[in-house]
């Protein structure tokens, strides 16, 4: 399998192995050149949490902040990036180590977005209807597989859900680690944070 190297220009390639919760930021980054605080707070985790160094990080919101000056984006933004990674603040114990990466618990016990902002897990901030589309939208239309949906967020089981989709989007390849022997009941237990889910979709189809 080839290895991961995350770099501030392959970010949209590895976005086709993001849970929901992060390619809507991606998407909604990529569609307004924009993401409101909270959003980047989880987006730059979840990109930390990936391996993605500090500097391409930076690389990649500023690139990603096309219509803004890099005077706005040093004196507003690049700090906070900074902080996350432990480079700059923060108390002694965070100092050179920043902040964790959100699980799934985390995301799916924060208050709700307000108007126009993106973070959080979709499973529970979107509407139903709107979560289906947003589903479609991310070519998963699988009536089995969206009645399932239906059914996990309606028991306020979000991660059921997007468990749910992980195991029908690589359904192919997880029968196929399966009957090799290669991947485990370990391998394939349910996933509870982004970043596994990532990297558990990165090696299934590498
Ligand atoms: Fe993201 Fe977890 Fe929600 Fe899936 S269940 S969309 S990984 S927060």
């Amino acid at each position: 399998p080839s290895s991961l190297h995350p770099t501030a220009a392959n970010i949209d390639q590895l976005a086709t192995h993001f849970p929901l919760c992060m390619s809507h930021l991606h998407t909604t980054l990529r569609t307004n050149a924009h993401l409101k605080h909270y959003g980047r707070l989880q987006y730059t985790l979840f990109l930390k949490g990936l391996g993605l160094s500090l500097d391409e990080c930076v690389l990649f919101w500023r690139r990603s902040f096309r219509l803004m000056t890099d005077d706005k984006f040093t004196k507003e933004y690049k700090y906070n990036i900074r902080h996350a990674y432990g480079d700059v603040g923060g108390d002694a114990n965070r100092r050179g180590r920043g902040y964790s990466p959100y699980s799934c618990q985390k995301l799916i016990t924060e208050p709700l977005p307000g108007a126009g902002q993106s973070h959080g897990c979709p499973y529970r901030t979107f509407n139903v209807e709107n979560l289906v589309s947003l589903l479609n939208a991310g070519g998963i239309s699988d009536k089995e597989v969206v009645r399932g949906v239906r059914e996990d967020v309606g028991k306020m089981r979000y991660h059921v859900a997007c468990n749910r989709v992980f195991e029908h989007v690589h359904r192919k390849e997880i029968k196929d680690v399966k009957d090799k022997g290669t991947w485990g009941a370990a391998e394939l237990d349910t996933l509870l944070h982004p970043n596994t889910y990532f990297k558990r979709s990165f090696m299934l189809k590498h």
